[in-house]
């Protein structure tokens, strides 16, 4: 069946869902983006996910030209127009059509395109059995850059990093920042466990505040972990008892090795599995209803 696709204030089915060869977002990757999940017919966090595309929004002086509720309405709406449950859902603006120059001026008008597409996971074997990831030779993007924080169409420096990755033949690629220090992983937070201690780069670091990230804090904490934001560097993640990625796709999930070395007993960790198990039963009950 052919999908509804929200473009410009309409759905219109996936083969009319064209965008101009002008449109800035493909020429020079000037937009902001979110992906977000649902599940069981609830849009996960959805107020979260749309209050951080406002913020990367607001930082590169991009004008939506719809308010945060109208954008909210405009998710469901194309998660029903689908009759999805479970979708993973990608919304993205633009600057807009303009012309060949870089001057966001000459473009009037922000594109906003919303597609609501089933999700492809991470294989089953990996989830249960946790992903060997590497470290990339590419560094993250400077904060004082383009800041990771953003989360704008500029995903080059994250597609240098999921090239070697691929090379490698691994799970997930890490990414240290400019000092050295460990940031985050292509498209996932990293965490690190140490008994009952969680630790996670901060934003500061260069890293994207990720929804899951968040989530995964507060869930750590009401089950009783310590959980703090400190920076670290590889070998911190060598010798940490446990490890583990989140993000909108992966969810939670176990890291067993890095860069060849055997995490903690190199399988997947008890903390890992008490947040995984909280994790997918918090989400079947929270989030924004899509059918009421
Ligand atoms: N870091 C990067 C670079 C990402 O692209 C993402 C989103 N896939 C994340 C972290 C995780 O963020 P979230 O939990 O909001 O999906």
């Amino acid at each position: 069946m052919s999908k509804l696709i929200y473009l410009d204030g309409e759905l219109v089915p996936e083969e009319q869902a064209k965008v101009s060869v002008f449109d800035h977002g493909l020429l020079y990757g000037d937009g902001v983006f979110e992906g977000i999940r649902a599940y069981n017919g609830r849009i996960f966090r959805l107020d979260q996910h749309i209050d951080r595309l406002y913020r990367s929004a607001h930082a590169i002086m991009l004008n939506i030209g719809m308010t945060k509720e109208e954008m909210a309405a405009a998710v469901v709406k194309t998660v029903r127009a689908n009759e999805l449950r479970d979708a993973y859902i990608r919304l993205v603006v633009t600057r807009g059509v303009g012309d060949l120059g870089l001057d966001p001026r000459q473009c009037p008008k922000a594109t906003v395109f919303i597609i609501a597409a089933t999700i492809k996971l991470y294989p089953e074997e990996m989830c249960r059995n946790g992903l060997q990831i590497i470290t990339c030779s590419t560094r993250r993007n400077m904060p004082d850059a383009v800041d990771p924080a953003l989360k704008s169409l500029n995903y080059l420096n994250n597609i240098m990093a999921k090239i070697e990755t691929i090379r490698a033949n691994a799970g997930e690629g890490l990414l240290l920042n400019n000092e050295g220090y460990v940031t985050e992983c292509t498209g996932d937070n990293i965490f690190i466990v140490n008994g009952k201690r969680l630790i996670t780069p901060p934003v500061s670091a260069g890293v994207l505040e990720g929804v899951t990230r968040d989530c995964v804090m507060e869930l750590a904490r009401v089950a009783g972990l310590e959980v703090e934001e400190g920076l670290f560097r590889l070998t911190a993640v060598y010798n940490a008892h446990e490890c583990f990625l989140t993000g909108t796709a992966a969810e939670v999930i176990s890291v067993t090795e890095v860069d060849g070395r055997a995490i903690g007993s190199g399988t997947p960790g008890p903390a890992t599995g008490m947040l995984q198990q909280r994790f997918a039963d918090y989400v079947r009950q929270e989030g924004t209803p899509v059918y009421s």
